[in-house]
């Protein structure tokens, strides 16, 4: 398969690439590194079969180009994280619903299959137990910008499912609750690497709220098996499916399991929303998938549960952390004398 990622270079577009080069897939990957980081793919480089642009979608020459290279475009470029979406607005809904419609447009000319990666952020603050992907979305107010996330990633749904049904463009949307692992960065607000960078380094555990809000997180290595199946399965197409983990945990009890997981004493601070991301933000209390459908049509199910994804992710930053310092400390200690320097030979 002749794969394009958009977004390839970012946390789950490169877990992507690298499945997908495994199975021998062909890899492109475009990506403007807004919230990517190159690191993530410097591996990847060496693989005959990768190849990677570092631009915008929104040039649409290069963008058609790429397209038409392509068998599957897996739509993954977006401006994510609660933290950017509030800081910058503009930002987000323009690339978001921009962003989608040129990847859309450029698709249906040569009918390329599109799977475009949704958010669960979309049912908003609907009560339900569980979401279904025929469930309402209860969104809040205009004014609150949290919200525009979720009412430009439905914008994003409404125009790949009128592709479908107008134009007969092949596309399959996925709705990913707040997927995790390795090369996941906490500097735009994402609650695990924030919580294990903070027990790692003995600095306080930022709960914000009560801490009462419950989520559950999904192994990137399922999210993106999960897309790969999903792209190769006929019966998905024109469909839209909640990619998740039934296992729950509040905010607060997810900071006493890194804590404990990462063997740290850090304390645990309560930070009010209007603290943690200015005034008036409106959090999703509760947030769990029905993903009877994706067990359904693709036989999907989570490989790992919540204890051994946190334990995966805190050995990845601890890592991280040792390589930092190593590096800082060679570059602080003095250079040892070069012998070439003084003449002699090196044998
Ligand atoms: N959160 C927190 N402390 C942090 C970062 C996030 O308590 O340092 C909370 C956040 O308010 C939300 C939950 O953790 O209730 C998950 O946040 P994240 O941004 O990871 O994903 P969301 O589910 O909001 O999309």
């Amino acid at each position: 398969m002749k794969c394009l990622i958009t977004g390839g270079v970012g946390f789950i577009g490169s877990h992507l690439a690298e499945a997908l080069l495994r199975r021998g897939d062909r890899v492109a990957v475009i990506d403007d590194l807004s919230t990517g980081n190159i690191e993530n793919i410097a591996p990847l480089k060496r693989d005959g079969k990768f190849e990677y642009v570092i631009d915008t979608i929104f040039n649409r020459g290069l963008l058609a180009e790429l397209v038409d290279g392509a068998d599957v475009v897996f739509h993954l470029a977006a401006a994510v994280g609660v933290k950017l979406i509030v800081e910058s607005p503009v930002r987000t809904i323009e690339t978001n619903i921009k962003g989608t419609e040129l990847v859309l447009e450029m698709a249906a000319r040569k009918k390329r299959t599109v799977l475009l990666a949704s958010t669960s952020e979309v049912y908003g603050k609907s009560s339900k137990a569980l979401f279904r992907e025929d469930d309402d979305l209860v969104l809040g107010p205009t004014f609150k910008g949290r919200w525009s996330y979720a009412a430009s990633k439905a914008v994003d749904e409404f125009l790949a499912l009128a592709y479908y049904r107008e134009k007969g463009l092949p596309v399959i949307i996925t709705r990913l609750f707040n997927t995790v692992g390795p090369r996941q960065t906490g500097h735009y607000g994402m609650v695990v690497p924030r919580f294990v960078e903070q027990a790692l380094a003995g600095q306080p555990m930022t709960v914000y709220g009560s801490g009462e809000q419950v989520r559950s997180f999904t192994w990137v290595g399922d999210v993106v098996s999960a897309l790969i199946r999903l792209v190769e399965t006929p019966a998905a197409v024109g469909e839209i499916f909640n990619v998740g983990h039934r296992e729950k945990i509040t905010i607060f009890e997810l900071a006493q399991l890194v804590r404990e997981l990462a063997h740290s004493s850090s304390l645990v601070e309560f930070v009010p929303y209007d603290v943690a991301y200015g005034e008036g933000f409106e959090d999703m209390m509760y947030r769990l998938p029905d993903i009877s459908k994706i067990e359904h049509v693709i036989g999907y199910e989570p490989t790992l549960c919540l204890k051994e994804i946190l334990g995966l992710v805190i050995e990845f930053h601890r890592r991280k952390a040792r390589e930092k310092l190593e590096y800082e400390t060679q570059r602080q200690s003095p250079r040892p004398p070069s012998r070439q320097a003084a003449g002699e030979r090196v044998l």
